[in-house]
């Protein structure tokens, strides 16, 4: 089925997909509020009508929250089958008064000249993002007669209020649900021009540690010099964890850690982003990670180790001679690639155990533990999708990782053994979850297009 049609209806419809874009963002749908309960069910409603027009076998699921969409389109016989994921669930508006304009009546502005963006809560998180795919279906559909993927699509109305209903659906729905791989729309682009694909996203581990040697505050006169001050040990514990190199030292951290592909790297290096931009604006000018790594490398693809609080002894104002009995640090580990949380976690608490003289004793108490989430670099469908998008926006798709969490990614993998691949069209500028909320038009009519270009890819075979 030729690609060239369902672009040019792509084209050619822009005003209608925008229309239907309008007609969604009205939709007051804000999932934390039960003030709008009935305004999410109409927005699951209004979703699976939508797509009863393009042919879904679509239904509103109901959770013990607000409801699911589910949408199930066959493909052609061997093509592959696609999970699409998104929200229609959208924030809170508050505080209203920072609004230009009403948040609910969506309207097309130009922001600075020959730069125009569609404004309204949710225009971008995620009731823009996601109605990119529902558009490229629709091309798809009136041009051909059907979809080059079969296609199940999984909407969520819950997303901005934590989700309470997501991991007993996918457990109960997981037949239903499974398929060769997911799509995620909820991320970003690097910039206005350069699309990109998230694939990577790092786990964490916590610890807090308590050293405890004598059974009292000490005076440091009276036995400074003979009894074992626990802020020293503490101290030497958590300088032992790096080397003079920025490396970890702890025995085995680094198992199941990558080397990065030279062409990934080399790709993160053509963005332009050095030491000095990525740490000027906060006032630093000299990476602290491990030496002969760029600032992306240290932040998208290295794990670490870092100190977020440390206390014991005398904090207050003047001065105490006193030796405490105790001291404690919160230490957290950012975990890439195939980490194992809980093998980090016990040799972290060895490497403790060691440091710590025998008439002293440490307690640890744990705090979260998720493995990073790395889609392969060798993916096909990420090769693919690579292509698709590099083809629309006339420049190389970059691979990038994400400093936030998405934890939909995380549960595909759990509950469906799925990866995802996850592409978004949205800006830093977009101000999601703030006042005056935007989605670039361009993003709006080139990720359409970039989605019916992706669904063309990976219906083909290698
Ligand atoms: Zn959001």
């Amino acid at each position: 089925m030729p690609l060239a049609p369902v672009l040019d209806r792509l084209d050619a419809d822009l005003d209608k997909s925008l229309a239907r874009l309008f007609d969604y963002v009205r939709i007051r749908s804000i999932s934390t509020d039960p003030a709008y309960a009935d305004d999410c069910r109409k927005a699951a409603e209004w979703l699976v009508a939508d797509l009863k027009t393009i042919g879904f076998d679509a239904s509103v699921r109901d959770t013990p929250g607000h409801p699911m969409v589910v949408a199930h389109h066959a493909g052609p016989a061997g093509a592959p089958h696609v999970l699409f994921y998104g929200h229609y669930d959208v924030q809170p508006v508050d505080p209203l008064e920072l609004w230009t304009s009403d948040p609910f009546d969506p309207a097309v502005k130009e922001l600075e000249p020959g730069r125009k963006v569609i404004t309204g809560r949710g225009s971008s998180d995620d009731k823009g993002q996601l109605m990119l795919f529902v558009e490229a279906c629709r091309a798809w559909k009136e041009i051909h007669g059907s979809l080059p993927c079969a296609i199940t699509l999984l909407f969520e109305g819950e997303e901005e209020s934590g989700s309470p209903s997501l991991k007993p659906f996918l457990e109960a729905n997981a037949a239903e649900l499974k398929a060769d791989f997911a799509m995620v729309c909820d991320t970003g682009m690097w910039d206005q021009d350069t699309p990109a694909i998230s694939i990577a996203l790092r786990g964490l581990v916590g610890e807090e540690i308590t050293v405890k040697a004598a059974n009292r505050d000490l005076h440091s006169g009276e036995f400074g010099g003979a009894a074992a001050n626990p802020i020293r040990i503490l101290a030497k514990v958590l300088a032992d964890i790096h080397d003079a190199d920025g490396r970890v030292t702890i025995p085995g951290f680094y198992d199941g850690v990558e080397e990065t592909p030279t062409q990934v790297l080399k790709s993160w290096e053509s963005l332009g982003e050095t030491a000095e931009s990525f740490l000027g604006p906060i006032g630093l000018s000299i990476p602290s990670g491990e030496k002969g790594r760029s600032v992306l490398e240290l932040v998208w693809a290295r794990p670490t180790a870092e100190f977020n609080g440390i206390s014991g002894g005398y904090t207050g104002k003047g001065f105490k001679t006193v030796i405490a009995a105790e001291a404690s640090a919160k230490v957290s580990f950012r975990l890439v690639h195939k980490q194992d949380p809980a093998k980090i976690r016990a040799a972290f608490r060895a490497f403790v155990e060691a440091r710590i003289p025998a008439d002293c004793s440490v307690e640890f108490h744990p705090h979260g533990g998720s493995p990073a989430i790395q889609l392969s670099y060798d993916s096909p469908f990420l090769t693919k999708a690579k292509d698709a998008l590099s083809d629309e926006w006339g420049k190389p798709a970059v691979m990038i990782a994400m400093g936030g969490s998405i934890p939909i990614v995380g549960d595909f993998q759990k509950y469906l053994g799925m990866e995802s691949l996850m592409v978004g069209f949205g800006l830093s500028d977009d101000r999601i979850h703030s006042p005056n909320e935007k989605y670039d038009l361009k993003s709006f009519h080139k990720g359409q297009k970039s989605w019916a270009r992706i669904l063309d890819a990976v219906s083909r075979r290698a």
